[in-house]
């Protein structure tokens, strides 16, 4: 069967994965996969030991699948689009930008979120905002949360830490500008922490970008946390790998230390944008390091 034989809302593999926090209901959603160069995602890395640590991960030396991970959350009478994936602005990645038709497979009218919450404002975080199909059938009152600190950072972003190749700064720089311009009458902006609905909680960590942000889910004492881009793959065996993304990659190192800390100790899920999907699992301390123990299939 080729995909031209499956339509887009009955696709083989759904990509959407369930998961009850307490009263919280959450939907991980893929929104693909994207190529990216493997330097990217350790740029501080001994060469010869990363090219190790890809062997025994099983991923191709030069250029990765790097996933791409949003989620929906219902908590109260809320529903809340945490990230909206990519979008359609990159021919170049047609694998990703999945976001706006997995949300109608997974019978969910754009119309009928009611807040959206941005980890950051990097094109792969927002772009899905940006498309024709999804732009125009979100609500007029729709509220978009994103940290204060972040927005005011893309007025005039710093890329002098970044490691990336061309065009990459100059996307992500016009990407956000578009973001802003569309959606600034919408914005709900937030200095440090804000509660978005029941047991739903933005925390701003910097690091990865100035406002960058991570949303914790707690009702009936279960929790989860999603990460948004402050852990990567390498980034349990080797935290103190740099990510070239990262505008201040030694802050984006010292919040992901914490965090994985924190989440090994409190034994809480964590769900991350650019792990493996569904993405749903644990911290446990091994070594030096970290182990991702990844959650058990329920369904
Ligand atoms: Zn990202």
């Amino acid at each position: 069967m080729t995909t031209d034989n499956v339509s887009r809302v009955d696709e083989l593999v759904p990509s959407r994965y369930a998961v009850q926090v307490g009263d919280i209901e959450v939907l991980v959603i893929s929104d693909g996969v994207l190529p990216i160069t493997a330097r990217t995602m350790a740029t501080n890395a001994d060469p010869v030991e990363y090219r190790g640590w890809l062997k025994d991960n099983f991923l191709p030396p030069e250029v990765l699948d790097w996933p791409l991970n949003v989620v929906v959350v219902r908590s109260g009478d809320r529903t809340i689009l945490v990230d909206a994936g990519l979008g359609v602005e990159f021919p170049d990645f047609p694998r990703a930008g999945q976001t706006v038709h997995r949300l109608e497979a997974a019978g969910i009218d754009p119309s009928a979120v009611t807040d959206v919450v941005l980890t950051h404002l990097h094109m792969d975080h927002v772009g899905g905002l940006l498309t024709a199909g999804l732009k125009e059938r979100l609500r007029p009152d729709l509220r978009v949360h994103v940290a204060t600190r972040e927005a005011e950072f893309w007025e005039a972003p710093d890329f002098s830490r970044n490691v990336m190749p061309a065009p990459i700064p100059d996307v992500l720089r016009r990407t956000a500008a578009q973001f802003l311009d569309l959606y600034r009458g919408r914005l709900r902006p937030f200095e440090t922490e804000y509660e978005v609905a029941p047991g739903v909680l933005l925390r701003r960590t910097g690091g990865h970008t100035p406002g960058h942000s991570i949303v914790r889910l707690e009702s009936r004492g279960e929790a989860l946390t999603f990460a948004g881009d402050a852990v990567f793959q390498p980034g349990f065996d080797n935290p103190d790998w740099q990510n070239g993304f990262e505008h201040d990659p030694e802050e984006a190192t010292r919040v992901r230390i914490a965090l994985l800390q924190e989440l090994a100790a409190s034994g809480e899920a964590l769900v991350a944008t650019h792990l493996p999907f569904p993405s749903v699992c644990h911290v446990a301390v091994t070594g030096a390091g970290f182990r991702m123990v990844p959650a058990v299939w329920d369904y």
